[in-house]
């Protein structure tokens, strides 16, 4: 497998004011007007899920695309961090570090996660740094 098409990748979506969601079996939320941080990760095909993401996929195959879903929603930034390890429980801890950061729905995005993060999506009102590039040591092959 190529490193640079497996990694860990985060989103930054905006609601422009609050929306109520089903997120599959989780069941039914409220989600405040305000930024979300969604931390994920492709074994392969990072630069393929991104871009899915980014072009607005009108299947629901993650607890991400019901969000996404939502007239209210509006992805600001895609940011992919290609490696080989699987780091998105650490991207997410450290958006979780954040002030303001706050678990909207417990479990969103998180089936497969063996690091016990409460979630993969965080919510904001102000609008929260994404982890950078530079600190973390990723390169960066297509952006
Ligand atoms: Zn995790």
């Amino acid at each position: 497998m190529k490193a640079r098409d497996s990694g860990a990748y985060c989103l930054l979506i905006r609601l422009d004011r609050a929306a109520e969601a089903t997120i599959g079996r989780l069941g039914r939320f409220r989600f405040p007007a305000g930024y979300y941080v969604y931390c994920g990760s492709a074994a392969r095909g990072l630069g393929a899920r991104t871009a899915r993401h980014q072009r607005g996929a009108k299947t629901i195959h993650w607890h991400i695309d019901y969000l996404l879903a939502l007239p209210e929603a509006r992805l600001v930034a895609c940011v992919p961090y290609p490696s080989e390890r699987r780091r998105e429980c650490e991207f997410n801890g450290s958006v979780q570090r954040q002030r303001g950061a706050r678990v909207p729905v417990p479990g969103f995005g998180s089936s497969d996660c063996r690091a016990g993060c409460p979630a993969h999506l965080t919510h904001f009102r102000q609008r929260p740094r994404l982890p950078s590039r530079k600190r973390y040591n990723v390169q960066v092959v297509n952006s």
